[in-house]
Formats: C-alpha cells, sequence, structure tokens
C-alpha cells in the first residue's frame, strides 16, 4: 500500500482525527509561507522579519510594522485551496474534531471549517488596545498608515507577535484535542516555532501523519510520512 492509500484508509477508518498545520497550507492559496526558499525569511528588508513582527518592534515603531503588515502579511484575495476543503468536508462528514492551526489568514473557516483552534490569532480580528472596540480587517486596511481607534488609541491586530504569549485556554483546547485523537494529521508546518510544534507531543496514539514539501523535525517518530504538496494529497487522498 503506499502512503496516499494508507493515509486514506486510516481516514476512512476513524471518526476522530484532528488536523496540526501551518503557514504551508496556505502556499497553495497564494500566501507565501516564511521558512521556505521562497518565502518571507528569505526576502529583504530593512530590518529581519522576526524583528519586525516582534512586539518590541511593534511598540517602538508601529509605523513600519504596519508597513510591513499589511504589505507582506495581508493576502484579501486568497482563496482555500484544496487542502482547506477537504479538512472542512472532513468535518461535516463527523470525522475530524478541530483544525489547530497557527495561521492567521482565516482561510479554514472561510472553507466552512467551524472548530478552528487559531494558535497565532486572525488578521480578522483587531481591537484598540486603549477601549478594546473590535475593528474588521477591511478597517485596518483603509486606515492610512497606523490604524487609530475613535478614542485615540491604536488598534492592534489580535495575533500573536514574538515575545507574546499564546492563550491559555486555547492551547489547553488543542491538547485536549491531540491527547484523545485517533490520527493526528501535521501538515504544511516546519514545527520549529514553539510552543505550538510542542503540542504534537501530546498525542499517543499510532497514526501521527505529516504532510509536508520538505522534512519536519518529526519525520523520524511519524508513523506515516507524505511528501508533497498539501493541498494535492489531500486532493488525491479525498476526492476535493
Ligand atoms: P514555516 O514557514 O516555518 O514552514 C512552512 C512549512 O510548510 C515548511 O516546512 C514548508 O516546506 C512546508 N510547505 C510549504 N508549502 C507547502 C505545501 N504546499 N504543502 C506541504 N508543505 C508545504 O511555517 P509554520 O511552521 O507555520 O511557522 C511559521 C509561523 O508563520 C506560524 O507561526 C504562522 O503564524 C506564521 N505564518 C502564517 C501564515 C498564514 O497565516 N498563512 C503565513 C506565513 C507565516
Amino acid at each position: 500500500m503506499n502512503e496516499i492509500e494508507q493515509l486514506k484508509q486510516w481516514i476512512q477508518e476513524s471518526d476522530n482525527i484532528v488536523f496540526f498545520g501551518g503557514a504551508g497550507v496556505s502556499t497553495e492559496s497564494g500566501i507565501p509561507d516564511f521558512r521556505s526558499v521562497d518565502g518571507l525569511y528569505n526576502q529583504k528588508y530593512d530590518y529581519p522579519p522576526e524583528t519586525i513582527i516582534s512586539h518590541s518592534f511593534y511598540v517602538r515603531n508601529p509605523k513600519e510594522f504596519y508597513r510591513f503588515y499589511k504589505d507582506r502579511m495581508l493576502f484579501t484575495d486568497a482563496k482555500p485551496n484544496a487542502a482547506h476543503r477537504a479538512l472542512a468536508a472532513l468535518e461535516a462528514q463527523g470525522k475530524l474534531k478541530a483544525v489547530i492551526t497557527q495561521n492567521i489568514d482565516g482561510l479554514h473557516q472561510a472553507a466552512g471549517s467551524r472548530e478552528v483552534l487559531e494558535l497565532h490569532g486572525s488578521v480578522h480580528r483587531n481591537y484598540c488596545t486603549r477601549c478594546g472596540k473590535f475593528y474588521s480587517l477591511q478597517q485596518v486596511i483603509d486606515a492610512e498608515g497606523v490604524p487609530t481607534c475613535d478614542c485615540g488609541g491604536t488598534i492592534k491586530p489580535d495575533v500573536v507577535l514574538y515575545e507574546e504569549g499564546l492563550d491559555q485556554r486555547t492551547l489547553q483546547r488543542a491538547v485536549d484535542y491531540i491527547r484523545n485523537a485517533d490520527v493526528l494529521i501535521i501538515g504544511g508546518t516546519s514545527l520549529v516555532v514553539y510552543p505550538a510544534a510542542g503540542l504534537v507531543d501530546y498525542y499517543r496514539g499510532s497514526k501521527l501523519v505529516v504532510i509536508n514539501k520538505t522534512v519536519t523535525p518529526r519525520d523520524n517518530f511519524a508513523n506515516l510520512v507524505v511528501s508533497g504538496k498539501i493541498g494535492e494529497v489531500f486532493a488525491q487522498g479525498m476526492d476535493v
């Protein structure tokens, strides 16, 4: 049995699949990841992207932060691809319990997924840091420079910047889903960003699948490694 057939069989047999993914899930939707050769980290800016999207940089230099953020991290035309669609379909069939994602693009919800745990937040939620008022992504895009609230405060995207902590409740829910999963599918993530990557250690089953274009630090622990583009893999594995 080849890898795709094995994946298909485990998906067919299970009603407790959990998916854990990262930026690679959205590259086939035209959103660059961070660490691929054509990813964001291999392009040249005045500061390294890791620096710009850190909390201290945001506080010190919100103007430059927003210039980079609006230019390089917002992809309003991006549409869900076959991987997003397949995961939404599996949930609708009662087979998949949750999507746990490091992505901030909202494409899983756009595809119809309901139980989406966004470990690093979402560009679609934005709040005034002074009064807490909510702002949409469009309002952030339409603002000139640094978006400002009616109250005069600065609007910050609800995304987790470097140096910031993750939401503890979301983390705990992710742990619970992974701990109880029958099949855990990890896909499109370099598994180097912690604490998110450490969540996969909570898996206790024997059907750990890694679907990725390049090798990951967890390939050796996986029960099945499918190397390839995740949208194409899901399209072959599931008729989406
Ligand atoms: P990463 O850039 O570190 O790694 C992406 C991984 O996906 C790489 O191993 C790459 O080989 C693989 N990959 C790329 N395209 C693929 C495809 N089509 N099919 C299968 N594999 C593919 O991303 P990460 O591990 O998610 O960690 C980086 C951080 O980047 C996350 O915290 C996330 O918040 C943030 N991020 C999010 C987005 C987004 O929301 N779409 C985009 C860029 C970065």
